[in-house]
Protein backbone atom coordinates (compact mmCIF):
# COMPACT_ATOMS: atom_id res chain seq x y z
CA UNK A 1 0.00 0.00 0.00
CA UNK A 2 1.19 3.56 -0.89
CA UNK A 3 1.82 5.62 2.32
CA UNK A 4 1.47 9.36 1.89
CA UNK A 5 2.04 12.14 4.53
CA UNK A 6 -0.04 14.24 6.62
CA UNK A 7 0.32 16.87 9.13
CA UNK A 8 -2.10 15.27 11.75
CA UNK A 9 -4.24 12.85 12.26
CA UNK A 10 -6.77 12.48 14.42
CA UNK A 11 -7.50 8.88 15.15
CA UNK A 12 -9.81 5.93 16.60
CA UNK A 13 -12.80 9.23 17.52
CA UNK A 14 -15.34 7.72 19.05
CA UNK A 15 -17.94 10.16 17.51
CA UNK A 16 -17.68 12.48 14.65
CA UNK A 17 -20.08 14.87 14.96
CA UNK A 18 -19.75 16.32 10.82
CA UNK A 19 -22.97 18.84 11.34
CA UNK A 20 -22.62 18.50 7.32
CA UNK A 21 -25.84 19.15 5.28
CA UNK A 22 -27.04 15.40 6.29
CA UNK A 23 -25.97 16.33 9.81
CA UNK A 24 -23.77 12.48 9.48
CA UNK A 25 -22.54 10.80 12.67
CA UNK A 26 -20.00 8.48 12.35
CA UNK A 27 -18.53 6.07 14.79
CA UNK A 28 -15.05 5.12 15.23
CA UNK A 29 -13.75 7.74 12.79
CA UNK A 30 -10.53 9.20 11.93
CA UNK A 31 -9.54 12.30 9.96
CA UNK A 32 -6.52 13.43 8.46
CA UNK A 33 -5.56 17.54 8.33
CA UNK A 34 -2.35 18.69 5.94
CA UNK A 35 -1.75 22.53 5.92
CA UNK A 36 -4.89 23.76 8.13
CA UNK A 37 -7.36 21.62 6.28
CA UNK A 38 -8.86 18.72 6.12
CA UNK A 39 -7.80 16.08 3.85
CA UNK A 40 -9.71 12.93 4.60
CA UNK A 41 -12.83 11.20 6.70
CA UNK A 42 -12.78 8.10 7.19
CA UNK A 43 -13.24 5.20 9.40
CA UNK A 44 -9.97 4.62 11.73
CA UNK A 45 -8.92 0.91 9.26
CA UNK A 46 -8.76 3.29 5.98
CA UNK A 47 -6.55 5.73 6.77
CA UNK A 48 -4.18 3.14 8.18
CA UNK A 49 -1.73 4.01 5.25
CA UNK A 50 -1.63 7.65 6.54
CA UNK A 51 1.35 8.36 7.57
CA UNK A 52 1.79 11.72 9.91
CA UNK A 53 4.00 13.96 11.59
CA UNK A 54 1.24 14.41 14.86
CA UNK A 55 -0.89 11.24 15.87
CA UNK A 56 -3.41 12.01 18.03
CA UNK A 57 -5.80 9.02 19.78
CA UNK A 58 -9.39 10.30 20.30
CA UNK A 59 -11.07 7.43 21.78
CA UNK A 60 -13.63 7.70 24.10
CA UNK A 61 -13.76 11.58 22.61
CA UNK A 62 -16.44 13.19 20.56
CA UNK A 63 -14.57 14.92 17.80
CA UNK A 64 -16.88 17.83 16.60
CA UNK A 65 -16.16 21.80 14.92
CA UNK A 66 -15.24 24.36 17.46
CA UNK A 67 -17.94 26.77 18.95
CA UNK A 68 -18.83 29.95 16.92
CA UNK A 69 -19.38 33.21 19.07
CA UNK A 70 -21.25 35.19 17.09
CA UNK A 71 -21.66 38.17 19.49
CA UNK A 72 -19.29 39.47 22.32
CA UNK A 73 -17.23 41.52 23.67
CA UNK A 74 -13.61 39.78 24.68
CA UNK A 75 -11.82 42.73 26.00
CA UNK A 76 -14.53 43.23 28.77
CA UNK A 77 -13.56 39.91 30.65
CA UNK A 78 -11.26 42.52 32.72
CA UNK A 79 -14.62 43.48 34.16
CA UNK A 80 -16.24 40.62 35.10
CA UNK A 81 -18.21 40.77 37.44
CA UNK A 82 -17.87 44.49 37.73
CA UNK A 83 -22.13 45.72 37.02
CA UNK A 84 -23.89 43.75 38.89
CA UNK A 85 -27.69 44.04 39.51
CA UNK A 86 -28.48 46.78 36.77
CA UNK A 87 -30.29 46.74 33.48
CA UNK A 88 -29.14 47.32 30.16
CA UNK A 89 -29.11 51.70 30.68
CA UNK A 90 -27.33 51.02 34.37
CA UNK A 91 -24.80 48.72 32.95
CA UNK A 92 -24.16 50.87 30.26
CA UNK A 93 -23.43 53.49 32.63
CA UNK A 94 -21.19 51.55 35.45
CA UNK A 95 -19.20 49.99 32.53
CA UNK A 96 -18.63 53.07 30.47
CA UNK A 97 -16.93 54.52 33.49
CA UNK A 98 -14.89 51.63 34.26
CA UNK A 99 -13.33 51.67 30.80
CA UNK A 100 -12.43 54.75 30.94
CA UNK A 101 -10.07 54.03 34.15
CA UNK A 102 -8.69 50.68 32.40
CA UNK A 103 -8.95 50.60 29.25
CA UNK A 104 -6.03 51.42 26.46
CA UNK A 105 -4.06 49.56 24.03
CA UNK A 106 -2.03 47.30 26.13
CA UNK A 107 -5.00 46.67 28.25
CA UNK A 108 -7.40 45.63 25.50
CA UNK A 109 -4.97 43.38 24.22
CA UNK A 110 -4.63 41.86 27.73
CA UNK A 111 -8.38 41.44 28.14
CA UNK A 112 -8.89 39.98 24.80
CA UNK A 113 -6.35 37.21 25.35
CA UNK A 114 -8.07 36.32 28.55
CA UNK A 115 -11.16 36.21 26.88
CA UNK A 116 -9.57 33.91 23.52
CA UNK A 117 -8.09 31.58 26.18
CA UNK A 118 -11.04 31.49 27.78
CA UNK A 119 -13.01 30.48 25.20
CA UNK A 120 -10.59 28.06 23.22
CA UNK A 121 -10.76 26.31 26.44
CA UNK A 122 -14.19 25.80 26.32
CA UNK A 123 -14.20 24.51 22.68
CA UNK A 124 -15.43 27.99 20.92
CA UNK A 125 -13.06 28.37 17.49
CA UNK A 126 -14.46 31.63 16.40
CA UNK A 127 -15.23 35.09 17.73
CA UNK A 128 -16.87 37.82 16.54
CA UNK A 129 -15.55 40.74 18.97
CA UNK A 130 -16.63 44.36 19.12
CA UNK A 131 -14.85 46.05 20.99
CA UNK A 132 -12.35 49.88 20.85
CA UNK A 133 -8.90 49.66 20.03
CA UNK A 134 -9.59 46.49 17.57
CA UNK A 135 -5.92 46.09 16.41
CA UNK A 136 -4.62 45.95 20.07
CA UNK A 137 -7.99 43.14 20.66
CA UNK A 138 -7.05 41.18 17.60
CA UNK A 139 -3.33 41.33 18.54
CA UNK A 140 -4.08 39.91 21.68
CA UNK A 141 -6.80 37.22 20.54
CA UNK A 142 -4.44 35.83 17.91
CA UNK A 143 -1.55 35.78 20.49
CA UNK A 144 -4.13 32.70 21.71
CA UNK A 145 -4.82 30.89 18.50
CA UNK A 146 -8.45 31.67 18.53
CA UNK A 147 -9.95 32.78 14.67
CA UNK A 148 -11.06 36.07 15.78
CA UNK A 149 -13.16 38.29 13.86
CA UNK A 150 -12.36 41.99 14.72
CA UNK A 151 -13.52 45.58 13.38
CA UNK A 152 -13.02 49.13 13.10
CA UNK A 153 -15.94 50.47 15.52
CA UNK A 154 -18.05 53.43 15.08
CA UNK A 155 -19.60 55.97 17.83
CA UNK A 156 -20.70 59.26 17.11
CA UNK A 157 -18.60 60.90 19.82
CA UNK A 158 -14.82 60.09 20.90
CA UNK A 159 -14.73 56.73 22.91
CA UNK A 160 -11.84 55.83 25.21
CA UNK A 161 -9.83 55.55 21.44
CA UNK A 162 -10.17 59.72 21.32
CA UNK A 163 -11.15 59.02 17.58
CA UNK A 164 -12.82 61.46 15.74
CA UNK A 165 -15.70 59.97 13.16
CA UNK A 166 -13.17 60.92 10.23
CA UNK A 167 -10.18 59.07 11.87
CA UNK A 168 -12.81 55.95 12.19
CA UNK A 169 -13.35 56.33 8.90
CA UNK A 170 -9.49 56.03 8.00
CA UNK A 171 -9.07 53.42 10.44
CA UNK A 172 -11.63 51.41 8.18
CA UNK A 173 -10.06 51.96 4.73
CA UNK A 174 -6.80 50.62 6.22
CA UNK A 175 -8.25 47.63 8.13
CA UNK A 176 -7.54 44.45 5.67
CA UNK A 177 -3.91 46.11 6.11
CA UNK A 178 -3.98 45.98 9.73
CA UNK A 179 -5.38 42.50 9.72
CA UNK A 180 -2.97 41.38 7.33
CA UNK A 181 0.05 43.02 9.42
CA UNK A 182 -0.97 41.13 12.68
CA UNK A 183 -1.58 37.89 10.69
CA UNK A 184 -3.35 34.67 12.35
CA UNK A 185 -5.89 32.50 10.70
CA UNK A 186 -8.29 33.83 7.75
CA UNK A 187 -11.00 35.88 8.61
CA UNK A 188 -13.73 38.17 6.92
CA UNK A 189 -13.68 41.71 7.37
CA UNK A 190 -16.28 43.04 9.25
CA UNK A 191 -16.86 46.85 10.51
CA UNK A 192 -18.83 47.69 13.70
CA UNK A 193 -21.43 50.39 14.09
CA UNK A 194 -21.92 50.10 17.93
CA UNK A 195 -25.82 50.92 17.86
CA UNK A 196 -28.42 53.05 16.45
CA UNK A 197 -28.37 54.56 19.93
CA UNK A 198 -24.86 55.56 19.26
CA UNK A 199 -24.83 56.75 16.00
CA UNK A 200 -26.58 58.83 13.79
CA UNK A 201 -28.85 57.60 10.92
CA UNK A 202 -26.22 59.97 8.55
CA UNK A 203 -23.23 58.02 9.83
CA UNK A 204 -24.95 54.73 9.45
CA UNK A 205 -25.33 55.81 5.91
CA UNK A 206 -21.30 55.99 5.72
CA UNK A 207 -20.61 53.21 7.30
CA UNK A 208 -23.10 50.96 5.09
CA UNK A 209 -21.65 52.69 1.85
CA UNK A 210 -17.96 52.06 3.05
CA UNK A 211 -18.58 48.26 4.28
CA UNK A 212 -20.12 48.12 0.33
CA UNK A 213 -17.04 49.13 -1.28
CA UNK A 214 -14.75 47.07 0.56
CA UNK A 215 -17.28 44.05 0.50
CA UNK A 216 -17.28 44.30 4.38
CA UNK A 217 -19.84 42.63 7.37
CA UNK A 218 -21.55 44.80 9.66
CA UNK A 219 -22.04 43.96 13.44
CA UNK A 220 -24.31 45.76 15.16
CA UNK A 221 -26.57 45.74 18.19
CA UNK A 222 -29.92 45.95 17.80
CA UNK A 223 -33.57 46.18 19.74
CA UNK A 224 -31.30 44.82 23.15
CA UNK A 225 -34.04 45.57 25.43
CA UNK A 226 -37.45 47.52 25.20
CA UNK A 227 -36.20 51.15 26.15
CA UNK A 228 -33.98 51.02 23.32
CA UNK A 229 -36.81 50.63 21.15
CA UNK A 230 -38.68 53.32 22.52
CA UNK A 231 -35.77 55.63 22.60
CA UNK A 232 -34.91 55.08 18.77
CA UNK A 233 -38.86 54.95 18.07
CA UNK A 234 -38.97 58.59 19.88
CA UNK A 235 -36.13 59.91 17.76
CA UNK A 236 -36.50 58.76 14.42
CA UNK A 237 -40.52 57.64 14.64
CA UNK A 238 -38.64 53.91 13.25
CA UNK A 239 -37.84 50.84 15.03
CA UNK A 240 -34.00 50.16 14.87
CA UNK A 241 -34.21 47.43 12.40
CA UNK A 242 -36.33 49.98 10.07
CA UNK A 243 -33.57 52.35 10.57
CA UNK A 244 -30.82 50.17 9.53
CA UNK A 245 -32.89 49.44 6.56
CA UNK A 246 -33.06 52.92 5.23
CA UNK A 247 -29.26 53.63 5.94
CA UNK A 248 -28.46 50.66 3.70
CA UNK A 249 -27.00 48.95 6.87
CA UNK A 250 -28.44 45.83 5.65
CA UNK A 251 -26.92 45.84 1.88
CA UNK A 252 -24.37 43.89 3.81
CA UNK A 253 -23.57 40.77 5.00
CA UNK A 254 -25.24 41.87 8.47
CA UNK A 255 -25.37 40.31 12.39
CA UNK A 256 -27.46 42.00 14.51
CA UNK A 257 -26.49 41.36 18.37
CA UNK A 258 -29.16 40.33 20.70
CA UNK A 259 -32.71 41.18 18.24
CA UNK A 260 -34.82 40.54 21.49
CA UNK A 261 -37.36 43.03 20.84
CA UNK A 262 -38.28 42.42 16.86
CA UNK A 263 -41.97 43.72 15.45
CA UNK A 264 -43.08 41.29 12.83
CA UNK A 265 -41.93 43.99 10.00
CA UNK A 266 -38.46 43.81 11.37
CA UNK A 267 -38.38 40.32 11.32
CA UNK A 268 -39.59 40.36 7.83
CA UNK A 269 -36.42 43.15 7.02
CA UNK A 270 -33.76 41.13 8.30
CA UNK A 271 -35.30 37.96 6.70
CA UNK A 272 -35.21 39.64 3.39
CA UNK A 273 -31.52 41.21 3.43
CA UNK A 274 -30.74 37.60 4.98
CA UNK A 275 -29.08 39.25 8.08
CA UNK A 276 -28.64 37.06 11.07
CA UNK A 277 -29.49 37.56 14.65
CA UNK A 278 -27.04 36.57 17.31
CA UNK A 279 -29.32 35.46 20.11
CA UNK A 280 -27.87 35.80 23.65
CA UNK A 281 -29.88 34.39 26.32
CA UNK A 282 -27.49 34.50 28.97
CA UNK A 283 -26.86 38.03 28.49
CA UNK A 284 -30.40 39.05 28.21
CA UNK A 285 -31.48 37.07 31.14
CA UNK A 286 -28.96 38.48 33.17
CA UNK A 287 -29.76 42.05 32.56
CA UNK A 288 -33.52 41.28 32.51
CA UNK A 289 -33.53 42.32 28.64
CA UNK A 290 -36.14 39.83 27.47
CA UNK A 291 -36.22 36.91 25.70
CA UNK A 292 -35.70 36.22 21.91
CA UNK A 293 -38.51 34.42 20.14
CA UNK A 294 -35.91 32.64 17.99
CA UNK A 295 -38.37 29.74 16.65
CA UNK A 296 -41.14 32.78 15.09
CA UNK A 297 -37.54 34.28 13.27
CA UNK A 298 -36.58 30.51 12.00
CA UNK A 299 -39.90 30.24 10.78
CA UNK A 300 -40.01 33.26 9.02
CA UNK A 301 -36.37 32.32 7.52
CA UNK A 302 -34.50 34.70 9.73
CA UNK A 303 -31.30 33.17 10.05
CA UNK A 304 -30.69 32.63 14.45
CA UNK A 305 -27.03 32.03 15.57
CA UNK A 306 -25.79 32.56 18.86
CA UNK A 307 -23.40 34.33 21.41
CA UNK A 308 -22.40 35.04 24.65
CA UNK A 309 -22.18 39.01 24.87
CA UNK A 310 -18.93 40.30 27.24
CA UNK A 311 -18.35 39.24 30.31
CA UNK A 312 -19.70 42.04 32.21
CA UNK A 313 -22.96 41.07 31.73
CA UNK A 314 -22.90 37.53 30.50
CA UNK A 315 -19.89 36.73 33.32
CA UNK A 316 -18.54 34.38 31.03
CA UNK A 317 -17.64 32.93 27.66
CA UNK A 318 -19.25 30.00 28.08
CA UNK A 319 -20.95 28.47 24.88
CA UNK A 320 -21.95 25.48 26.16
CA UNK A 321 -24.24 27.69 28.68
CA UNK A 322 -25.72 29.64 25.74
CA UNK A 323 -26.46 26.47 23.72
CA UNK A 324 -28.16 24.70 26.95
CA UNK A 325 -30.10 28.19 27.57
CA UNK A 326 -31.13 28.53 24.17
CA UNK A 327 -32.79 25.16 24.03
CA UNK A 328 -34.10 25.55 27.72
CA UNK A 329 -35.99 29.01 26.67
CA UNK A 330 -36.61 27.02 23.34
CA UNK A 331 -38.81 24.57 24.37
CA UNK A 332 -40.41 26.88 27.54
CA UNK A 333 -41.63 28.92 25.07
CA UNK A 334 -42.39 26.27 21.95
CA UNK A 335 -43.15 23.01 23.76
CA UNK A 336 -40.51 20.33 24.40
CA UNK A 337 -41.84 17.95 21.67
CA UNK A 338 -40.67 20.91 19.42
CA UNK A 339 -37.44 21.23 20.21
CA UNK A 340 -34.25 19.25 18.19
CA UNK A 341 -31.51 19.48 19.81
CA UNK A 342 -28.97 18.88 16.44
CA UNK A 343 -30.61 22.15 15.48
CA UNK A 344 -29.39 24.07 18.05
CA UNK A 345 -25.97 23.03 17.88
CA UNK A 346 -25.88 23.54 14.32
CA UNK A 347 -26.83 27.61 15.03
CA UNK A 348 -23.35 27.17 17.01
CA UNK A 349 -21.76 25.68 14.27
CA UNK A 350 -22.68 25.78 10.50
CA UNK A 351 -25.35 28.70 10.96
CA UNK A 352 -23.12 31.09 12.13
CA UNK A 353 -20.02 29.88 9.73
CA UNK A 354 -23.03 30.68 7.29
CA UNK A 355 -23.57 34.31 8.63
CA UNK A 356 -20.44 35.08 8.74
CA UNK A 357 -20.01 34.10 4.88
CA UNK A 358 -17.52 31.84 6.26
CA UNK A 359 -19.73 28.54 5.52
CA UNK A 360 -16.73 27.34 3.18
CA UNK A 361 -14.40 27.15 5.22
CA UNK A 362 -15.57 26.51 8.48
CA UNK A 363 -18.62 25.13 10.71
CA UNK A 364 -18.50 21.67 9.88
CA UNK A 365 -16.21 18.39 9.54
CA UNK A 366 -16.16 18.52 5.78
CA UNK A 367 -12.81 17.23 3.39
CA UNK A 368 -11.55 21.01 1.98
CA UNK A 369 -12.98 22.53 5.18
CA UNK A 370 -10.07 24.47 7.44
CA UNK A 371 -9.83 22.32 10.76
CA UNK A 372 -11.32 24.16 13.42
CA UNK A 373 -11.71 21.43 16.20
CA UNK A 374 -12.98 20.26 18.96
CA UNK A 375 -12.62 17.09 21.32
CA UNK A 376 -14.84 16.16 24.52
CA UNK A 377 -14.02 13.84 26.46
CA UNK A 378 -16.76 11.14 27.03
CA UNK A 379 -14.81 9.34 29.78
CA UNK A 380 -17.48 11.94 32.91
CA UNK A 381 -19.37 10.17 34.77
CA UNK A 382 -22.25 13.32 33.69
CA UNK A 383 -21.56 11.67 30.15
CA UNK A 384 -22.71 7.97 30.47
CA UNK A 385 -24.60 6.72 29.08
CA UNK A 386 -24.83 8.02 25.76
CA UNK A 387 -28.50 7.35 24.16
CA UNK A 388 -28.92 10.63 22.06
CA UNK A 389 -26.04 12.36 21.03
CA UNK A 390 -27.13 15.63 20.56
CA UNK A 391 -28.79 15.66 23.25
CA UNK A 392 -25.71 14.86 25.12
CA UNK A 393 -24.06 17.86 23.30
CA UNK A 394 -27.09 20.60 23.98
CA UNK A 395 -27.76 19.21 27.73
CA UNK A 396 -25.21 17.79 29.33
CA UNK A 397 -21.59 19.12 27.87
CA UNK A 398 -19.84 21.36 29.67
CA UNK A 399 -16.90 23.58 28.82
CA UNK A 400 -14.48 21.10 31.52
CA UNK A 401 -15.03 18.34 28.93
CA UNK A 402 -13.24 19.94 26.31
CA UNK A 403 -9.88 18.16 26.05
CA UNK A 404 -8.20 19.75 22.77
CA UNK A 405 -8.71 22.31 20.09
CA UNK A 406 -7.58 22.69 16.95
CA UNK A 407 -7.70 26.18 15.10
CA UNK A 408 -6.73 26.10 11.19
CA UNK A 409 -4.74 22.75 12.04
CA UNK A 410 -2.72 24.38 15.21
CA UNK A 411 -3.09 22.46 18.02
CA UNK A 412 -4.04 25.15 20.76
CA UNK A 413 -5.20 23.40 23.38
CA UNK A 414 -3.66 20.27 24.44
CA UNK A 415 -5.07 18.24 27.51
CA UNK A 416 -6.94 20.99 28.67
CA UNK A 417 -4.72 24.05 28.86
CA UNK A 418 -3.73 26.23 26.44
CA UNK A 419 -0.54 25.70 23.85
CA UNK A 420 0.08 29.44 23.19
CA UNK A 421 -0.35 31.22 26.76
CA UNK A 422 0.85 30.33 29.82
CA UNK A 423 -1.92 31.29 32.19
CA UNK A 424 0.19 32.19 35.26
CA UNK A 425 1.75 34.74 33.39
CA UNK A 426 -2.05 36.02 32.04
CA UNK A 427 -3.00 35.67 35.86
CA UNK A 428 -0.58 37.98 37.09
CA UNK A 429 -1.22 40.72 34.22
CA UNK A 430 -4.60 40.70 34.82
CA UNK A 431 -4.42 40.50 38.46
CA UNK A 432 -2.52 43.71 38.17
CA UNK A 433 -5.06 45.77 35.99
CA UNK A 434 -8.00 44.41 38.78
CA UNK A 435 -6.09 46.26 41.10
CA UNK A 436 -5.82 49.34 39.27
CA UNK A 437 -9.15 49.33 38.56
CA UNK A 438 -10.35 49.24 42.42
CA UNK A 439 -7.53 51.85 43.27
CA UNK A 440 -9.14 54.52 40.30
CA UNK A 441 -12.75 53.96 40.97
CA UNK A 442 -11.87 54.61 44.88
CA UNK A 443 -10.37 58.01 44.13
ZN1 LIG B 1 -22.93 43.40 22.91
Amino acid sequence: MITSKVDTLIINASYLITVNKENQVHKNYSIAITNGQITHIAPTEELAHLEAKNKFDAHGKILAPGLINTHTHLAMSLLRGWAEGVDLQGFLDRVWTAESLIMNPENVELGTRLGAVESLLAGTTTTLDMYLFPDAAHKGAVSAGIRHISGPIFLDFPGLDGLQWEQRIELAKNWQQVLSEIGGPNVPTFLMPHATYTLSPSHLKQVSELAQQMNAGISIHISENLSENDQIQKKYSKTPTALLESSGVLQSQTIVGHGVHLTDDDIKILARFHAAVAHCPGSNLKLGSGIADIKKYQDSNLAVTLGTDGCSSSNDLDMWSVIRLAANLYSERNGAENLKADQIFRMATIEAAKALGLEDSIGSIEVGKQADLILIDLNKPHLIPLHNIFAQLVFAVGRADVSDVWVDGKHVVAAGKSTLVEFSQLSAQVEKVSIRLHEHSKK
